[in-house]
């Protein structure tokens, strides 16, 4: 699922002022509003987008992080609110005066982001099922400077480009115009010695391992949801999920028809004819198959049971077989002899029928 830039969600320009936020915000939470819009879907979600974006943008640290590391400066962005109780209470105080909905200050916890992973798996993985150990990449507060991305023992300065406001003003025409301070990026603060681990961002990537359950017979698109293993709430509030999509790579052998799968078998025109005993392959190995006397090319044989299992069942799918019938390209002079003497008699043979049924139809 995308996700749309927090002040292209509240419609505002990147350097959009604390009071602008707010319009902006109050503004898309009246439109969007459950109780102006009953069951419309589309409108919670629009209420809900907003509200985290607000929710990111009015805190100073939060916007700071998001502007220089997009979502994953704020643990991911993605439905920080699970419902529009969870908006109210956080922003009590601005629905207050709009909605009456003064006093409101409950707990402002709130559920973590979800996380995606996408996985690769071999056709033999998705047929028995495995255990995967996942690396996932994480964003975390920087150990070594407590997030400050100053060096330990170093100092995080007033910065002396804006004194402290984090803003140069600029002349244009008659105008002073107000820009973030170029120096401390409207921070307000310098670091004088950056951390080395994190080189002065205040953050690091590290990893974890986590081992996930692959069920036999997921297929690609597949989402296995691990419950919890998202990002971490905040205030107390529950983990995200983590969400796991499957790509399972092709194996030659066999197309995949959701839990069926289709082979191919080669046969000769006699074989086909005369009916044929071979084997096909199969997920635990080859399978013997009885190919049936007078076959047509392009037939389907099933094997029931041999196809891929469904999850969490103990049943699984059908195989099955297509027949092709090979004509012959060489013959040598003796095969060519015998065929044409097969075609006689099989024209013989049309005679004798036709001849049969014009008696009885003469009543002979
Ligand atoms: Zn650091
Ligand atoms: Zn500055």
């Amino acid at each position: 699922m995308s996700q749309r830039d927090y002040y292209e969600v509240l419609g505002v320009s990147r350097n959009a002022s604390e009071d602008e936020l707010k319009k902006a915000y109050r503004k898309l939470a009246m439109k969007y509003h459950p109780d102006h819009n009953p069951g419309d879907a589309e409108a919670e979600q629009k209420f809900k987008e907003a509200a985290e974006a607000y929710d990111v943008l009015r805190d100073e640290n939060k916007r700071a992080r998001y502007d220089r590391f997009g979502f994953a400066g704020v643990q991911g962005g993605g439905g920080g609110f699970n419902s529009t109780d969870d908006i109210f209470s956080h922003f009590g105080d601005i629905f207050g005066d709009f909605f009456g909905f003064s006093g409101m200050s409950g707990s402002r916890a709130s559920e973590g982001a979800d996380l995606r992973y996408n996985l690769t798996i071999s056709f033999a993985q998705a047929a028995k099922g495995d255990k995967v150990t996942l690396s996932l990449p994480k964003h975390v507060t920087c150990p070594e400077c407590q997030g400050s991305g100053a060096a330990p023992g170093s100092k995080v300065e007033t910065c002396r480009h804006c004194n402290g406001t984090g803003q140069v003003r600029r002349s244009q025409g008659f105008f002073q115009i107000a820009m973030p301070c170029p120096v401390c990026h409207g921070q307000r603060k310098v670091i004088v010695k950056p951390c080395a681990r994190c080189k002065g961002e205040g953050m690091v990537v590290d990893t974890r391992k986590l081992e996930v359950h692959i069920p036999a017979g997921v297929d690609t698109g597949v989402r296995l949801r691990v419950r919890g293993e998202g990002e971490p709430g905040t205030h107390g509030g529950p983990p995200g999920d983590l969400y796991v999509v499957i790509t399972v790579e092709e194996d030659k052998r066999f197309e995949r028809q959701g839990q069926d799968l289709l082979c191919h078998v080669e046969i000769t025109f006699v074989q086909a004819a005369l009916g044929y005993k071979t084997q096909v392959p199969g997920l635990d190995g080859d399978l013997p198959i009885e190919i049936p006397k007078g076959v047509q090319s392009g037939s389907i044989l099933r094997l029931a049971g041999e196809g891929m299992p469904y999850p969490g069942r103990s049943t699984r799918g059908d195989l099955l077989v297509q027949v092709n019938v090979r004509t012959p390209t060489h013959l040598s002079e003796r095969q060519e002899e015998l065929l044409r003497e097969f075609e006689a008699l099989e024209d013989e043979g049309l005679v004798k029928k036709a001849q049969k049924k014009m008696k009885k139809f003469m009543g002979l």
